[in-house]
């Protein structure tokens, strides 16, 4: 039975090998990860995926665990011990260690798409802030050119994150009561920021607001409806563009 389990691990490994084209040493940690994941009773799996979002996930039952983790996982040594720990606390807490990988990870795998979708090639020529922001005149023409029809909020910044390297980050907020306001974070105040991605945050916000100013009853904030207004921003593709392409300086402390 053991004997059995372990043959068919192995067979799993090595067609997950072939698969996603793994170096030895990728191979050497999924191998490894595979004998800490399986001692005594505990059986689980492991499945690779190259998803942009999910970078770890967990299925399944006690004693039965099927774990999807990004291929990109297995570049880092300290998996073969924080996964099988992250498992057997059911996926709940994640150490800062494991937290540090995912983060690391991700990063990677959105640098890569940004190549790999030619974001880069798209970013390259488009107009940067070069200078200090006037949030006001932004907001002002964002909300003259598209949201006339409904009262202005007020706009302001939101709390500086200081010199930190952040986990993630949040653009703007918006927030209806008591007064309509909207927010936008300091970090887009940069003059290597592209114009057009802080204009897409503002007009992000303001369809908050359109949402809130004609409400349907039980609508989640990022609707079919909102997506939609969202997207009819004319360089809606652009600066999604360049969030997946400059998402990671975004991240980094401010110089
Ligand atoms: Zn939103």
């Amino acid at each position: 039975m053991i004997i059995g389990n372990a043959e068919a691990a192995a067979r799993q490994v090595r067609r997950m090998a072939s698969r996603h084209r793994l170096s030895a040493l990728q191979e050497a940690r999924l191998v490894a990860l595979h004998l800490h994941l399986n001692t005594g009773a505990q059986i689980s799996r492991v499945r690779l995926n190259t998803n942009r979002r999910t970078m770890l996930s967990l299925r399944g039952r006690p004693h039965s665990w099927t774990v999807s983790m990004h291929v990109g996982l297995l570049d880092h040594d300290s998996i073969i011990a924080e996964i099988p720990e992250w498992v057997s606390g059911r996926g709940r807490t994640t150490s800062a260690q494991l937290r540090r990988c995912l983060q690391e990870v991700w990063l990677a795998q959105q640098a890569a798409a940004a190549v790999a979708d030619g974001d880069l090639i798209t970013c390259s020529t488009l107009p940067t802030l070069m200078g200090p922001l006037s949030l006001d005149a932004v907001f002002s023409a964002i909300h003259g050119t598209w949201f006339s029809h409904l009262p202005k909020p007020a706009v302001g910044w939101s709390r500086s994150s200081g010199r930190r390297t952040l986990m993630h980050i949040r653009f703007g907020a918006y927030r209806r009561h008591p007064l309509a306001y909207v927010q936008l974070n300091p970090r887009l105040d940069q003059p290597w920021v592209a114009r057009c991605f802080v204009e897409h945050v503002l007009f992000h916000e303001l369809c908050h607001h359109a949402q809130a100013c004609a409400p349907i009853r039980g609508e989640s904030p990022h609707s079919a409806r909102f997506r939609a207004l969202e997207r009819s921003y004319p360089q809606h593709a652009e600066a999604q563009a360049w969030e997946r392409a400059f998402l990671s300086r975004l991240l980094a402390p401010i110089a």
